[in-house]
């Protein structure tokens, strides 16, 4: 009965909140039968290369208070670091010399025209050192517009902002309630990137306290309405020195979290067949080859992170985050291996851009309404 009903959705392309819904809490087999689709829309609409961006986690050093970081303002238990910039570059001198075709700077959310200064000049010396080749993209929260303009201009072509909720009463469960943690100031902000001519990244945590499966159709919705290019999404996972530990009894068993964000990505891959969909490092926080599964079932990027080992443990969003203990050649070499397991093939040397963003372009260039 199930099945016939999926089968129904999928093949209607229906995308109704309560078809939605019906994926996210299908059975086995109505699994099975979105995952194959998935599979399938993922090879038609971006082929089956998996890009890998170095991920350089350069400061956990935050001005926000957000309820379920771990490296929130408040948390005191937090040892505060931040990369020099000759750290940062070698970071992305290895990820360049190791052949990926872009790197990502993230880290806590900082505002000043000394941290807009720095962030410029960075990426300056990167378009520099990898000949304009290396793709960046930067997480580094809410910006004037003009900060996104200026570092547009000097060369960052993407940005990752994820919305966290598209229910802004859900995003206020989670957030403290001010100027600094404004859901419309955030949506706000993603208008300005793209305006400011960036690939456009949002994504969500998937399986938060008070979250209902209505809420995550709706996020489907909203990252579909909103057009963005690019999606990182993953588990919520919980920290112990955070507020939102408390609601951990709540929560859904990790296995079952884990499986709901399959779900959530393999059903944005069957929605949004060409934007380029990141495969969270969270979920290899629950299930080792985690982001293997994800690419499996429509993800086709990863974030292997290239941050001195020595600095990873100190950026602990959320409890169990792996290979902390590790340095950027040991990441390297493992993901070749697992990327082979999953029959996909790696984007050496390519930025691997979102096809839907180029498509988009070449739409309104021929001024025709998509
Ligand atoms: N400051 C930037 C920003 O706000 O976009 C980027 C850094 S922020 C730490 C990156 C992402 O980590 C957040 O967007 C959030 O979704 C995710 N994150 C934080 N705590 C988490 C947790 N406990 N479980 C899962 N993801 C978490």
């Amino acid at each position: 009965m199930s099945s016939e009903k999926i089968r129904s959705i999928l093949a209607n392309r229906d995308w109704s909140i309560p078809n939605i819904v019906e994926l996210l809490a299908t059975d086995e087999e109505g699994e099975k039968l979105l995952f194959e689709e998935a599979k399938r829309i993922k090879k038609e609409h971006v082929g089956n290369k998996v890009y890998f961006r170095g991920l350089i986690e350069f400061s956990n050093i935050c001005a926000k208070d957000c309820y379920y970081c771990g490296i929130r303002r408040s948390n005191q238990h937090v040892s505060r670091y931040n990369l020099t910039d000759a750290e940062i570059i070698d970071a992305v001198k290895f990820a360049h010399e190791n052949r990926y075709g872009s790197v990502v700077l993230q880290g806590g959310e900082i505002s000043s025209p000394a941290f807009t200064r720095r962030i410029t000049n960075l990426l300056r010396q990167i378009m520099d050192i990898s000949n304009n080749e290396l793709g960046i993209t930067l997480s580094l929260g809410e910006q004037p517009e003009e900060v996104y303009q200026e570092w547009r201009a000097a060369g960052a072509s993407r940005y990752l902002l994820r919305i966290e909720s598209a229910n802004p009463d859900l995003y206020y469960k989670i957030h403290p309630k001010n100027e600094l943690h404004s859901w419309e100031r955030r949506l706000e902000a993603l208008k300005s990137l793209q305006r400011a001519g960036y690939q456009t990244g949002t994504g969500v945590m998937i399986a938060l306290p008070f979250q209902s499966l209505e809420d995550l159709a709706h996020d489907i919705l909203f990252m579909r309405d909103f057009d963005i290019d690019m999606v990182g999404m993953g588990p919520y996972i919980e920290h112990h020195d955070t507020p939102l530990y408390q609601h951990r009894h709540g929560l859904l068993p990790l296995t079952e979290r884990f499986n709901l964000a399959l779900r959530m990505i393999a059903i944005l891959r069957v929605v949004m067949k060409d934007i380029n969909i990141a495969s969270a490092t969270a979920l290899q926080a629950i299930d080792p080859m985690g982001r293997e599964k994800a690419i499996r079932i429509g993800a086709n990027v990863i974030m292997p992170n290239v941050t001195p080992g020595m600095y990873r443990n100190n950026y602990n969003l959320y409890e169990n985050k792996p290979c902390t203990d590790e340095e950027a050649s040991d990441c390297s070499n493992c993901l070749d291996i697992r990327i082979g397991l999953t029959g996909d093939e790696i984007g050496y040397n390519e930025r691997g851009d979102s096809l839907h963003f180029a498509n988009r372009k070449r739409c309104t260039t021929l001024g025709k309404n998509i």
